[in-house]
């Protein structure tokens, strides 16, 4: 089985100030509340950013995960593009071992988000008990969620998202680095915030994704699900 560049040593998931400009680059927009940089490129550039699970505005927030490689982003967009959770969610509903595997990983997404919360002092987010993401646990709503947790948990934890990264081998593979003109390197970073979180965050959050501002122009291109959407 193939090894991402999962499970990160603590020190190297503490997100630098070079970091959080890369991010920017890479969403085109400034990034807030990221508190953890749980993947990462071979050349140390992130793949995935971590969210605390409440923003520093007091939302909660469930999508831990958030998949910020440009590379890797426009890749899944294919997959979805090509009706690959269609496929996935009839699985689902067909194959209870599949099902089965896919709850843990929502479980794993769970705790995985708790161990951030104590490391980040963020404290339980009794909001967002039991909520993940991405259709977590019982349907695939955007495969992006899926991928930044597999990318960030490490191969066997959830199975979708592991099927997700092998499907994208073509566009995008752990071992290299695609890094290079994947984003606007020239010129200042993202500093002005154009995602949607106001200051006094959303209305209610829990349950349902919160709703979607996107520039058409967003440098990552087609984010699928909502789901995804408004990291930090
Ligand atoms: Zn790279």
């Amino acid at each position: 089985m193939e090894e991402y560049t999962a499970a990160l040593p603590q020190e190297s998931r503490q997100p630098s100030a070079h970091d959080l400009e890369v991010l920017s680059r890479q969403l085109g927009r400034p990034v807030r509340d990221v508190v953890e940089i749980p993947a990462r490129c071979v050349c140390g550039n992130p793949l995935v950013a971590a969210t605390a699970p409440r923003l520093s505005n007091g939302t909660p927030f469930p999508t831990t995960f958030y998949l910020t490689h440009p590379v890797i982003t426009s890749a899944v967009s294919r997959l979805e593009a090509g009706g690959l959770m269609t496929r996935m969610n009839d699985r689902l509903t067909a194959d209870g071992e599949l099902a089965d595997s896919y709850r843990g990983a929502h479980e794993a997404y769970l705790q995985a988000r708790n161990e951030i919360a104590d490391r980040s002092g963020t404290g339980a987010v009794p909001e967002i008990d039991g909520i993940s993401a991405g259709g977590m646990p019982t349907r695939v709503k955007c495969l992006h969620v899926l991928v930044g947790h597999s990318l960030a948990a490490g191969p066997g934890v959830n199975p979708l998202g592991d099927e997700a990264l092998e499907a994208i081998a073509e566009w995008w593979t752990k071992d290299r680095c695609y890094c290079d003109g994947a984003w606007d390197t020239a010129g200042e970073a993202p500093s002005r915030d154009l995602s949607r979180h106001g200051p006094q965050g959303l209305p209610d959050i829990v349950g349902r994704p919160a709703p979607v501002r996107k520039p058409k122009s967003e440098a990552v291109g087609e984010q699928s699900a909502s789901n995804q959407d408004g990291t930090a």
